[in-house]
Parts: C-alpha cells; structure tokens; sequence
C-alpha cells in the first residue's frame, strides 16, 4: 500500500506527538515529517533523537508542504494553534488532532479554521509520562483511533486519514463527536477524577504518614497513582473541555456509589459479591480483546 501522505506536520512534539513521528518513521518511511513545537528546547531535543525531517517553533511557508497537520497539543490550545497556523496551510491539507474530547476540538477548529477539511482523530492509548523523550513507535498498535468527523465531512479526507492510523498498526473506528465523549467519559475522564481524587485524600489523611502510604501501596493505592501522574494540564483542559458529560457520568457514579455505602452500611453482602462478580468479568472481556496483557498483576516480577 502507498503512502496516504507524502508530507504530514505533527504539532507539539510530546507523548503523543512524538510517538507519532516514531510510529511513521517505522510504518511509512516514505512520508516526510515536519516537527513543530512552541519550545524551542523541545524541539532541539526532538532532533537530537531525530524524531523528524524538520523542526520549527514558529510556522513558516514550510508548512504548505504538509498534506496533513495534525494537532498534538492540549485540547485547551487547539484554537491558538489553528489560528496561528491558519495563514501557512495548503488550502488542500487535511487538519486533524488527537485531543482526548472531540465535540470542543471540532467546534474550536472549525472556528479558526472555516474553510478547512477537518478529520478529528483520538487514539485510545497513551501512558502517564510526558515529552519527546517519553514517545513510542508501538503506542497504538493494536489499540483503537477513533475518527470523528462532521457528518457532511469529505469522505475521501476521512478515508486517507483511516488509513494512516491502520498504517501505524490502529483500529479504526467513527463515531459522532457528542457520543465519543460520552464514552470517554465514563472509560477514560472519570478513572482519571477517581484516581486524582483517591491519591488526593491519602495524600490529605491526618494520622496516616505519608510514608506509609507509600510503603503500603500495594495493596491497590499504586495502581491509582500511575493514573494520578498524568499531566496535569492535559487533563485540566479534558475536565473543563468536556464538562457536562463529565458531569453527568459523575452524578452516576455518586449515585452507584452510596448505593455501596447503604450495603456496606447494612451487611448486604450478596449485593457486594453480585457487582464485584460483574466487574471481574469486564475485565476478562478487556483481555480476551487484546486491550491488556493477560499476566495477573499488569505483568509486573514477583520474586
Ligand atoms: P505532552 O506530552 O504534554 O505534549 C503536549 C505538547 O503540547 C507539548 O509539545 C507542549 O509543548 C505542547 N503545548 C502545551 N501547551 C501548549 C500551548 N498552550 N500551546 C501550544 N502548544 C502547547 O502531552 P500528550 O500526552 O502528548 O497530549 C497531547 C494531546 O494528546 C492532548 O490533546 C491529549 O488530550 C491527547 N491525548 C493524550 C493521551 C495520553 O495518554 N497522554 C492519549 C490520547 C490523546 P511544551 O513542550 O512547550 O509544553
């Protein structure tokens, strides 16, 4: 298969964007990459690994060459972004992005950039660590893109770009923006507020030491805390960006959750056993899908 672009500009070169640069370095040799990032450190580290085939941290003509910009930046920043690269663009390239929620990133490109083919994409994958540095070429492989274009969007635009993220070894699924984030929300936002929330409060315990929450973090706590480490402006922009599914999926959670209270509360030990059975079941379905490694324990060496 060729190619789907001679030409693709990753903006903002960090977990994602970086990862990116790697997967098609692998995958598609072929396509030249143009790096931009708005710190100029950031980009003379990204050429040290030799990430890209160029590196700007500002946009210039250059970018015209780019059949695809894809925007690898906060969802927060996405309008600054387009905005400031608005000028510079072939009128034919595709802009596309990996924010996390999509009904705010579509709007907020659609803004600044009126008369543009836009294909959103959001890679289900990703880890707790930041930067250039912190990429991988493997990241997507075997996970699911998920592509959200405007119902009316080109067809050919959503193709190509279908087939740069299978190129890098993806899923790819479409799907309505408002329903993406629904979805998100409830697989992704909310584990991220339950982790921030439950490392917040050990962290706040009087008459438990902050040290032995860290000796005794086996017990279940050092599983939330790899969430907690997540940037921490990333998943400011995803809280504020996708509010009211948020919300809403909170308010269900709350919900479910005093429903456990009253059951601890009241000894009613058969509605423990029947939810927790449940839940065991997902996740043997996450496995069975190849969406996590079998190995009890996330793999990790017990001597
Ligand atoms: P990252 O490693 O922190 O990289 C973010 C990049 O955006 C950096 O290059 C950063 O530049 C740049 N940036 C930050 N604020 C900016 C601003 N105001 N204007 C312009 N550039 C700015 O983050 P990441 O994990 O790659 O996340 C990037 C995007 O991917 C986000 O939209 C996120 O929602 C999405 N995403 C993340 C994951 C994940 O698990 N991490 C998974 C899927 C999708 P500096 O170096 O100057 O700060």
């Amino acid at each position: 298969m060729s190619a789907p672009f001679t030409a693709v500009a990753i903006v903002g070169l960090g977990l994602i964007g970086s990862s990116i640069a790697r997967a098609i370095r692998q995958s598609l040799p072929e396509t030249r990459i143009l790096g931009y990032d708005r710190n100029a450190d950031v980009c003379a580290r990204a050429e040290a690994i030799g990430l890209c085939d160029s590196y700007h941290s500002a946009f210039g003509a250059e970018l015209a060459e780019a059949e695809m910009v894809i925007l690898c930046v906060p969802v927060g920043a996405m309008a600054a972004a387009a905005e400031a690269m608005a000028p510079f663009l072939s009128t034919q390239a595709i802009i596309s992005d990996v924010g996390s929620c999509k009904a705010s990133v579509l709007t907020a490109l659609r803004g600044a950039l009126p008369n543009a083919i836009i294909v959103p994409a959001h890679p289900v994958a990703g880890t707790e660590n930041s930067g250039p540095e912190a990429g991988f070429a493997s990241l997507f492989k075997g996970r699911w893109c998920i592509l959200t274009p405007d119902a009316d969007a080109d067809e050919s635009a959503c193709a190509r770009v279908a087939g740069f993220w299978q190129a890098l070894g993806a899923n790819v699924e479409t799907m309505d923006a408002a329903h993406h984030d629904l979805v998100l929300a409830v697989t992704s936002h909310l584990p991220h507020l339950i982790a921030y929330t439950i490392v917040g409060t050990a962290s706040d315990l009087e008459g438990v030491t902050q040290s032995e929450v860290i000796k005794y973090s086996a017990g279940g706590f050092r599983d939330f805390t790899r969430i907690a480490a997540s940037d921490p402006v990333m998943w400011r922009d995803v809280f504020l960006s996708n509010k009211d599914a948020v919300l809403e999926m909170l308010q269900r959670f709350s919900e479910d959750l005093s429903a456990l209270q009253r059951a601890i509360r009241w000894d009613k030990g058969d509605e423990l056993e029947e939810l927790f059975t449940r839940t065991r079941t997902i996740r043997r379905s996450i496995i069975e899908q190849g969406q996590d490694d079998a190995k009890p324990d996330f793999g990790r060496e017990h001597q």
